[in-house]
C-alpha cells in the first residue's frame, strides 16, 4: 500500500466549506467566485490579465484558436513535455515540430531551435519542464527574430519565476493547471495570463462560445451577439471557489516544496548512479514540482527495480514523462519520428523516476523516501 503518494491534493475545512456555500447559493456560473479567483491569480503573478478557463489543455487551445493556426502552419514544440501541449497544436490542424530537450533540466533545447524553423513557423511553445524555467530571454530573442508567438506552458509553474518576473509573462501567454496534483488545484480547471489587451479580448470571448457580450455585461438578460467562433471552455463557481481557497496557502505551499527539493537534493547528489534534474542560474526560480533523479547508464531494468522496491515501502514515485511526444504512437505514426532524433527526452524517459516534494510530504517522510532510494541503489549494486 502507498503511504506517501506522489501527489496528494491539500484540501482542508475552508474549501469544503467554500464549495458547500456556492452549492447552496444557487449561482453555479457567471459569478463572483470566478472573478475573484481570476483577481487573485492576477495580484499572484502580477500580470495584467487573467482568465480562468476549464483546464491547461483547454487554454493552450484557446490560445492557438485566438493565433489563427490552421493547416499547413508549424509550431515549435519542446518533445519532452505532457502530450497536451503538442495535442493542442495538433487539433487545429497545425504541425507540430518537436525539438529535443538538454539532459540537465529536461527543457527545450534552445541551441536546437532555429534549425526547425521554417516559412511555415508561427510560433514556439515551450513547457518549464517539472517548474525549472526555460531560459525565456533566449527564447524570445528567437522569436522576435523570426517574428513569431510564444506561449508558455506553465501547468507546472506556479511560482516559478526568472528574476522577479512571473512565468507566463515573459511569452504572449502562459497557462496554468490546477489538476489535482499540481501546485494548488480547483479538482479540475485552469488559468491564462498575458499582458496583451488583444488575446485578453480573443481568449475571453472564444472561451465562451464568442459571444460579444459577456453575461455580466449584457443590457438585458438574452441581449448578445455572436461574431466570432467559440467554445464553452468556463470554469465553473464551484471549481473556482476550491482554487480561490488554494490561493491563500499557495505562498506556504510553495515554501514547503522549496525546503523539502533542497533538503532531498542534498541527501541524494551525491550517489554515483544518478543525476538530478536542476537549473542552477540563482536568478531562475523553480516551483519544486517534483524530484527527478535520471540514472547515468541506460538500464531500465535497474529502474522498475527501484520503483518497485519505493513502491512495496509505501512511498509513491511517477515518471514524467514515460515517452518523448513524438515517440507516443498517435505522433510516431503519423510523422514517423525515431528514438534518435530525441535522445536527451528518451533519456528522461526510460531513465528517471520522479520523487514527491508536496506540501503532503513532512521531513520524517522525506528522510525516509531518501534512506529507502539509497538502500534500493545499494540493493543493485
Ligand atoms: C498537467 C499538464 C498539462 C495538462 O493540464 P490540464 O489542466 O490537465 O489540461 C499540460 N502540460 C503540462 C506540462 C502538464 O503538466
Amino acid at each position: 500500500m502507498i503511504k506517501i503518494p506522489f501527489g496528494k491534493p491539500i484540501v482542508s475545512y475552508s474549501e469544503f466549506s467554500a464549495v458547500l456555500k456556492v452549492l447552496k447559493s444557487g449561482k453555479y456560473v457567471h459569478g463572483k467566485k470566478t472573478v475573484e479567483f481570476e483577481n487573485s491569480f492576477k495580484k499572484f503573478t502580477n500580470s495584467k490579465y487573467a482568465v480562468s478557463i476549464s483546464s491547461c489543455t483547454a487554454g493552450m487551445h484557446l490560445f492557438y484558436l485566438a493565433l489563427g493556426l490552421k493547416k499547413g502552419d508549424e509550431v515549435i514544440v519542446p518533445a519532452q513535455t505532457h502530450v497536451a501541449t503538442a495535442h493542442a497544436v495538433e487539433i487545429v490542424g497545425a504541425k507540430p515540430i518537436f525539438v529535443d530537450c538538454e539532459l540537465k533540466t529536461g527543457n527545450i533545447d534552445i541551441n536546437k531551435i532555429e534549425k526547425k524553423i521554417s516559412k511555415k513557423t508561427k510560433a514556439i511553445v515551450v513547457v518549464h519542464f517539472l517548474g525549472i524555467p526555460v531560459d525565456m530571454i533566449k527564447i524570445n530573442k528567437i522569436a522576435n527574430k523570426y517574428n513569431l508567438s510564444v506561449l508558455e506552458d506553465c501547468a507546472l509553474a506556479v511560482g516559478s519565476k526568472i528574476k522577479d518576473k512571473h512565468l507566463g509573462l515573459y511569452g504572449d501567454a502562459g497557462v496554468f493547471s490546477f489538476y489535482p496534483v499540481k501546485h494548488i488545484t480547483s479538482a479540475e480547471g485552469g488559468m491564462l495570463i498575458t499582458n496583451n489587451k488583444k488575446i485578453f479580448n480573443k481568449i475571453k470571448s472564444k472561451k465562451a462560445f464568442g459571444v460579444d457580450k459577456s453575461y455580466n455585461q449584457r443590457d438585458y438578460p438574452g441581449k448578445y451577439d455572436v461574431k466570432d467562433l467559440g467554445l464553452n471552455y468556463r470554469m465553473s463557481e464551484v471549481h473556482a471557489a476550491i482554487g480561490l481557497e488554494q490561493m491563500k496557502k499557495v505562498k506556504n505551499f510553495l515554501q514547503i516544496r522549496k525546503k523539502n527539493f533542497n533538503l532531498m537534493y542534498k541527501k541524494l547528489k551525491n550517489l554515483k548512479e544518478i543525476f538530478i534534474l536542476k537549473n542552477n542560474d540563482k536568478s531562475f526560480i523553480s516551483s519544486n514540482y517534483c524530484l527527478s533523479i535520471i540514472f547515468k547508464k541506460r538500464n531500465i531494468f535497474k529502474r522498475t527495480k527501484v520503483i518497485n522496491f519505493l513502491n512495496k515501502n509505501g512511498l509513491g514515485t511517477s515518471i514524467y514523462y514515460p515517452k518523448p511526444v513524438p515517440l507516443m504512437s498517435y505522433y510516431k505514426k503519423k510523422y514517423k519520428y525515431k528514438v534518435k532524433d530525441f535522445k536527451n527526452a528518451s533519456t528522461i524517459s526510460e531513465q528517471s523516476i520522479a520523487l514527491p516534494v508536496g506540501p503532503h510530504v513532512s521531513i520524517k517522510n522525506l528522510n525516509f523516501i531518501s534512506k529507502k532510494v539509497k538502500e534500493s541503489l545499494r540493493l543493485l549494486r
